[in-house]
């Protein structure tokens, strides 16, 4: 990955709204055939999704995960853009240290925790994993400001795993389309890996997280537009 590449990657998948579960615990669940069919639709129009999160490895793949939380893609595009042009290796970021690294991050919300993360998961890359971002969910997890959700999108995107992150994008996507219903992004995930065929799960979390951020929006979803709008079982979705 030595070119810029984009990846979605939002906010951490605690805090989610609890109204579309408890709307989707009321709708049928959809058939393995609506599911294949929603998946199809997807990747015919969007082959190759991508997301927006910018980075050009693996290394700056995870800080741009871990600045992410709670801030938008942009804005975190906005800080590391120019910092991954001269800091995009473990030695390069602990070289540059904590305060230039805060200076750097100063307008994405919580720099000052998220840079002290970094600078912490960057140490124990290097000590422990050769600087090198380890291939095990175990290891990414024990990383200092590293949750399963960036696990998840690292796994995803620099190897290839069959992961699907849930950030509030597929949260709400899935628990209003009645796709995977959950109370938690955990159930959804859980429901996510056992209803998508196992040929669309590596960009599944691409398509869903760009549907729920341009067609499926929380406020004011697109339905005339949406690629899924008959095999939607939102009892408030407009046709
Ligand atoms: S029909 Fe509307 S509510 Fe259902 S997935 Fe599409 S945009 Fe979302």
């Amino acid at each position: 990955m030595g070119r810029r590449q984009a990846v979605s990657a939002k906010k951490p998948g605690r805090a989610m709204p609890k109204k579309p579960a408890a709307r989707a615990k009321r709708v049928k669940p959809w058939s393995s055939a609506e599911v294949a069919e929603a998946f199809r639709r997807f990747a015919k129009a969007n082959p190759q999704p991508k997301g927006e999160l910018e980075h050009v490895n693996p290394y700056t793949l995870l800080v741009a995960v871990v600045l992410s939380a709670q801030a938008t893609d942009a804005g975190v595009n906005k800080a590391t853009r120019p910092l991954f042009a001269r800091v995009d290796t473990p030695q390069k970021m602990l070289a540059l240290g904590e305060n230039k690294l805060r200076e750097a991050i100063k307008t994405i919300g919580l720099y000052r925790n998220k840079a002290k993360n970094v600078i912490a998961l960057t140490e124990r890359l290097v000590a422990e994993h050769g600087g090198q971002v380890p291939r095990s969910r175990e290891a990414l997890e024990a990383l200092p400001g590293v949750g399963r959700k960036t696990a998840n999108v690292v796994l995803n995107i620099a190897f290839g795993e069959p992961t699907i992150a849930v950030d509030t994008h597929l949260f709400r996507v899935a628990n209003r389309t009645g796709l995977a219903p959950g109370k938690t992004p955990r159930e959804v995930e859980d429901g996510l890996q056992a209803v998508v065929p196992d040929r669309y799960k590596h960009h599944a979390h691409h398509w869903l997280i760009l549907h729920g951020r341009y067609v499926c929006k929380a406020r004011a979803p697109d339905c005339p537009k949406c690629l899924i709008n008959d095999l939607c079982r939102w009892p408030e979705k407009r046709v």
